[in-house]
């Protein structure tokens, strides 16, 4: 096909050393944060404590919990959530696992799957008309089939992350398709 090499997205499960999580009841936005930055993120607000443990060790995830008597479960990799607001909660992972940015915007923010680029004619009647006049680039995820585009989704999360990033002391090191638009 004649699909330019730029239309590439950074994929997700490239790095098998990525650290992976899965998030407690009380931590569906940093999941979606999380997912954000590309990080296989499991989560279920139905699941257990039981079942987030087993998850866990099952799965080799990160255990995120705001819940100290979980944090101190044996034999699984948990971190305890120090803070209420979504940003702090980021940052203390960030910190705290050493995370990049390397894989941002490369994964569903609401299924956990990775991203594919998709060709402009196929998602044609499922993107409003203005959006299919105005960009180019658009990625698809197979789990939910949602679209994404760069200058609607992701845009005001780029500007919060770079914010965030300012305050960890990282820079937002991935130029990829889905960023290219400057905010500036
Ligand atoms: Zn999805």
């Amino acid at each position: 096909m004649d699909t330019p090499p730029s239309r590439s997205l950074p994929d997700p499960n490239a790095d098998s050393s990525s650290p992976r999580f899965i998030a407690d009841a009380m931590l569906g936005k940093l999941a979606r944060w999380l997912r954000i930055l590309g990080y296989d993120t499991r989560y279920d607000a139905r699941a257990d404590d039981h079942e987030l443990v087993r998850l866990a060790r099952a799965e080799g995830r990160i255990l995120l919990t705001r819940d100290r008597d979980l944090a101190r479960r044996r034999g699984v990799d948990c971190l305890f959530i120090e803070d209420e607001e979504v940003e702090a909660q980021l940052l203390q992972v960030m910190r705290d696992v050493t995370l990049s940015t390397a894989r941002a915007f490369s994964r569903c923010v609401v299924c956990n799957e990775p991203l594919q680029p998709v060709d402009k004619a196929e998602i044609r009647n499922r993107v409003p008309p203005y959006v299919y006049r105005t960009q180019e680039r658009f990625a698809l995820c197979h789990g939910c089939a949602r679209v994404y585009w760069p200058a609607t989704h992701w845009q005001r999360m780029r500007e919060r992350l770079a914010t965030l990033e300012l305050g960890a002391g990282l820079a937002l090191d991935h130029q990829g398709d889905h960023q290219e638009r400057s905010h500036r």
